[in-house]
């Protein structure tokens, strides 16, 4: 009765994990691989439960279990490796699965003793998840949490591998009869337990972690164009600022906002204007680079937090921005209409906080408002040498000597 209810003890703490996957993709609206997470933790369960219920010389037994624990043991492996954005080779999978089915079968047919059945069907999972490791590590980025999930597939991947051999040459032969009674069964019972367990916390772990990052992610986001939020790009700047000034980085800062919008309202409706700020900020989006910063900080008006870049290619950079969205077709509005944005550009100063940038930014923009809109204005005076063109020395050389 005792070892009947420990034995209860694996299944039902991999149908735990398994509901906890299920609730956790549910619940947090996550990728699939959490729920892949929890459906090869409940084929691991059947597979436990079917060995735990069914009479322990029943001759299928071996092969039905097998099946669920090889299909849990795939989704665990295709699930990490779908989490790190990397896909498993199923092919050669599927080629390791034929290769232990045949192995497996000669054995089973020659010998009436377990040892080269399990040797043979360990090393199989073995090779499986050493397939998952070398996926893994093809993956660019790698967080604290993608190592601990590298070491715990290896981890897998080591215990099947070694141990079946290890505990072979201490038990030299294990007749299928006394199978259950045998050191290796009471010892892979607890293996398998300890390393269900380990797994399953780093996997809560990082599929918690995940959730977090996606909700803070959310939270910093517009949700009409997908562009920071007026508060993150207000904190980004604040740290874009000191860090500008530290590393001796020039930080360019563009205030944009779309002009005559009331009429695109008033004549198309709101949710025409909505499409159109969206695709605003997907243009945007589209041109800057990965390190600037660029948000929707008001109702059709936008900023961008130009990263190392002076003042000339940033007002280049509004220049490309403006001609690009003036010929940019709306499907919510009459074919032939188009939209125009007015842009105002400033560099930060030595010292200067965000405030002080912003309004420079913004009364230049104001200044392109006032001047006809569908322009750039920027903030920075240029020094006249530097605007108009230098005479060349030469060509006032040959004048002089022409007129005299
Ligand atoms: P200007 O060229 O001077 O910028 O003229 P404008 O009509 O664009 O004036 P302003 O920038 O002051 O007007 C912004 C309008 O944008 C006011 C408001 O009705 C509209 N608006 C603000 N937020 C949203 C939004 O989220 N969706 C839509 N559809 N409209 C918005
Ligand atoms: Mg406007
Ligand atoms: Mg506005």
């Amino acid at each position: 009765m005792q070892t009947q209810i420990l034995g209860l003890v694996t299944p039902l703490m991999a149908l735990f994990f398994a509901a906890t996957f299920v609730v956790l993709w549910r619940v947090g609206r996550m990728k699939r691989h959490v729920l892949g997470f929890g459906i090869a933790y409940a084929l691991s369960a059947v597979g436990f439960l079917i060995t735990h219920f069914l009479p322990a010389d029943a001759f299928y037994l071996f092969h039905v279990t097998q099946v669920f624990y090889a299909l849990g043991s795939t989704l665990l492996v295709a699930s990490v490796c779908e989490r790190a954005g990397q896909r498993l080779h199923l092919g050669s999978f599927a080629a390791v699965y034929l290769i232990s089915a045949l192995a497996l079968g000669l054995t089973v047919s020659f010998s009436n003793d377990v040892g080269p059945r399990l040797v043979v069907v360990n090393m199989g999972y073995g090779v499986m998840f050493a397939m998952g490791v070398t996926t893994l590590l093809t993956a660019r980025r790698r967080s604290v949490i993608d190592v601990a999930i590298i070491a715990i597939i290896a981890f897998q991947a080591a215990d099947f591998l070694v141990r079946p051999t290890l505990t072979l040459l201490f038990e030299k032969s294990i007749p299928a009869q006394v199978y259950r009674e045998s050191i290796y069964y009471s010892l892979i019972g607890l293996v398998l337990g300890v390393k269900g367990v380990t797994t399953a916390i780093v996997l809560i772990g990082a599929t918690i972690a995940e959730w977090t990052n996606a909700l803070r992610e959310s939270s910093e986001r517009d949700a009409l164009t997908g562009l920071l939020n007026r508060g993150a790009f207000e904190q980004s700047m604040r740290n874009l600022l000191p860090r500008a000034q530290t590393e001796g980085r020039p930080l360019s800062l563009v205030v944009a906002d779309i002009d005559h919008f009331k009429q695109v309202n008033d004549i198309w409706g709101h949710q025409a204007g909505d499409q159109a700020i969206s695709s605003f900020g997907g243009l945007i989006d589209q041109m800057v680079r990965g390190s600037d910063a660029a948000g929707r900080i008001g109702g059709e008006e936008f900023c961008i937090a130009v990263w190392n870049c002076p003042n000339d290619p940033a007002e280049r950079l509004a220049e490309r921005i403006r001609q690009g969205f003036a010929r940019l077709e709306h499907a919510s509005l009459n074919d032939d209409i188009r939209l125009t944005a007015s842009f105002g550009v400033a560099t930060a100063r030595d010292g200067e906080t965000y405030e002080q940038l912003f309004a420079r930014a913004d009364s230049a923009l104001y200044r392109a408002k006032s001047s006809g809109r569908d322009r750039v204005e920027n903030a920075e005076e240029r020094r006249l040498e530097e605007a108009a063109p230098k005479p060349n020395p030469k060509l006032v050389e040959l004048k002089r000597a022409s007129a005299g």
